[in-house]
């Protein structure tokens, strides 16, 4: 299980503290959540946010990108050191293009469902993609409840993937908790964004190792 914490909930006046905490707690990457105003109902980082990730740590950065036409978008997130990025199906017409797209940039290409999406959206793009990030909670706010119902997508993505023996990895958002945890990752996920769960406590050192001890 690799721990994704989302800065989106961290103190962000303390950023560099709040990152060197997750670090050292055990988190594998840091997830940046930008959001548009427009795909979804709230604003928040960029690529500058990003950019002062880069300068705390040397974490790989992932970034979702919860934006209308987030292929637009690419090429300032990788330059300013995105090593993964997410699309939403939801809103990007020629997904194959910008997918090859982030890998020609050098980074590892994700793509994104809302939970009301199928994963039939996923049919042709999934052979393209390094992982499949499945929202958990509709997307918009840090300090949502997961939604009981994505355990079953997740099992039947982590099925199809092994049926077509590809590659994706299956990272999830939104509601993970010290208390869900072990389920998400015995249905198979492997990648575990955690906003509030991370760094809401007041410890978030002691909250990530929580989290990756709570799935062993
Ligand atoms: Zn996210």
């Amino acid at each position: 299980m690799i721990l994704s914490p989302s800065i989106l909930a961290a103190d962000l006046g303390h950023l560099a503290e709040e990152i060197a905490a997750v670090e050292r707690g055990g988190a594998g990457e840091i997830h940046v959540d930008v959001m548009d105003g427009q795909f979804v109902p709230n604003l928040t980082l960029g690529p500058a946010v990003v950019k002062a990730v880069r300068r705390a740590t040397g974490l790989p950065i992932d970034v979702h990108l919860m934006v209308e036409r987030g292929d637009r978008y690419i090429d300032p997130f990788v330059d300013a050191g995105a090593r993964s990025l997410s699309l939403h199906v939801e809103t990007v017409p020629h997904l194959q293009r910008a997918v090859a797209h982030i890998a020609d940039r050098g980074a590892e290409a994700g793509v994104a469902l809302n939970p009301s999406t199928p994963l039939s959206a996923l049919e042709e793009i999934l052979p393209e993609v390094g992982r499949v990030l499945l929202m958990t909670v509709n997307p918009g706010f840090s300090g949502q409840v997961f939604l009981p119902s994505s355990l079953d997508k997740i099992r039947r993505l982590r099925e199809t993937i092994a049926a077509r023996g590809l590659k994706a990895r299956i990272q999830i958002d939104g509601g993970v908790t010290g208390e869900n945890v072990r389920a998400i990752t015995d249905a198979g996920a492997e990648i575990i964004v955690a906003g509030v769960g991370a760094f809401g406590g007041g410890n978030p050192e002691a909250a990530s190792r929580a989290l990756i001890e709570a799935c062993r």
